[in-house]
């Protein structure tokens, strides 16, 4: 058959079908190498070539480079760059049309480099743009028609046809690959973090240790003046203290190097011990803390020193995050198999899209650029951590403008409930 005449209509909805087909393999393959390969597998054997190949534009310097081709190494083929112009691949690139060329030696624009770095012979080209939401993405080539022939007009079509469908592909694959990267990095990056948490953690502690007794022992040998200084300096350490301690803690709960101790002891009196403790904070602020602890003496198994410490960054965040003259309520609910404390508090509240991120490292509803509130981010998500450890749940409920409750539960693993008499 010659170039121009009428297809076969049977023949050609074969074809058709044909590339319907291989276009539901094209859609499920993620892997860019093995779909670069399908497709030139596939135009090679639709317009019935020796081979075939695909030239991608690097999206940051817009050169062609080969993706992939027929018998070749694909490690070299991706080294060799094919000008855009004064070659046949970048004629189509660039004008976005197909091309025949049924003699490549006759036609200048070949650019035979190629030939001779991948050792192949190329005699003839049917070259089409592979065209992505309207623009050129790379170039689809069938090499060699079989038996000396010669290409014809309606393989055109075919082939575009398929390069459309491929066109999608390979941009779904490149984004797919491009997101892998991209969670690559983020993980490294991840991983940079928590290293360099862990080592400046480690690092501070020591000389701040020093610090502390240091200053600890010359306040106890200085007079009243110097006292008060020593004071100031002894309390912006031990804050300093709190920063690393929860730096480690939140490395140890990383790394899985963190162990529950658990002893028997009371909920209400560990809570009784940790509002006493902030009872300044929030005088300073002039809110009213109130208990409504059950009338039962809840006892559990739990690690006392871990519970504290949740328990100090739900009261202390909801001192912080409470305007003057606030109401601060913690509540101790018994259930079935396990005890829920509730932290309530008047304050500013939380935007419900943000009640889950809350327990995210670092992370914070105010902006660091415009934060009001001091703090790192950490201590709800090392409360989370040590929660968990206990096999119990922690959430937060709010009302933007009205306050937030935050609720943890435990696991009853004693005898706990005792009545008091
Ligand atoms: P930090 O308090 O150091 O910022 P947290 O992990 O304890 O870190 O809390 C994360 C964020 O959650 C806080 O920055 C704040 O935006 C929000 N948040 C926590 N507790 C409350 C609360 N009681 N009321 C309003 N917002 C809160």
């Amino acid at each position: 058959m010659k170039s121009g005449e009428p297809v076969d209509l049977a023949q050609r909805v074969v074809e058709l079908e044909r590339i319907a087909q291989v276009t539901q393999v094209l859609n499920s393959t993620l892997d860019l190498n093995q779909l670069l390969d399908l497709i030139i597998t596939t135009a090679a054997d639709l317009i019935g070539t020796e081979g075939g190949s695909i030239l991608l534009a690097d999206r940051r310097t817009g050169e062609l480079f080969f993706a992939a081709a027929t018998g070749s190494g694909k490690e070299e083929l991706k080294r060799i760059k094919v000008p855009v112009e004064g070659s046949i691949a970048g004629t189509v690139f660039k004008t976005c049309h197909p091309l025949i060329v049924q003699d490549v030696d006759s036609d200048p624009r070949h650019y035979d480099e190629v030939d001779q770095d991948i050792q192949f012979d190329t005699r003839s080209i049917l070259a089409v743009p592979l065209i992505f939401k309207g623009r050129a993405i790379g170039v689809l080539e069938a090499v060699n028609k079989k038996n000396g022939g010669l290409f014809v007009e309606h393989e055109v079509s075919i082939l575009s046809n398929l390069a459309s469908q491929a066109a999608v592909a390979i941009e779904n694959a490149r984004l797919i690959g491009e997101l892998r990267e991209a969670y690559v990095r983020l993980e490294e990056l991840d991983r940079v973090k928590s290293d360099f948490l862990a080592i400046a953690s480690h690092e501070l502690r020591t000389p701040l240790g020093v610090i502390l007794g240091f200053a600890g022992f010359l306040r106890e040998e200085a007079d009243e003046w110097a006292r008060e200084q020593f004071d100031v300096l002894l309390s912006a350490a031990t804050q300093l203290r709190g920063l690393i301690d929860d730096m480690m803690n939140l490395t140890y709960l990383e790394t899985g190097a963190i162990e529950i101790e658990p002893s028997e002891f009371s909920l209400q009196s560990l809570i009784g011990i940790v509002v006493e403790k902030l009872r300044p904070l929030a005088e300073a602020k002039r809110h009213k803390i109130r208990h409504n602890l059950s009338e039962a003496v809840v006892r559990v198994k739990a690690d006392q020193e871990k519970i504290g410490i949740v328990l100090t960054n739900l009261i202390s965040n909801a001192i912080k995050f409470t305007p003057p003259d606030g109401w601060i309520e913690i509540a101790v609910r018994p259930q079935t198999g396990m005890v829920a404390v509730s932290v309530s508090d008047t304050g500013y509240g939380i935007p419900p899209n943000k009640l889950e991120r809350i327990f995210d490292r670092f992370y914070q509803v105010e902006s660091h650029m415009t934060r009001h509130h001091e703090g790192m981010g950490l201590g709800l998500s090392i409360a989370r951590g040590m929660i968990e450890l206990h096999g119990g749940r922690i959430w937060a409920e709010s009302v933007e403008g009205r306050g937030s409750r935050f609720t943890f539960t435990l696991p009853i693993l004693w005898k706990d409930v005792v009545n008091q008499s």
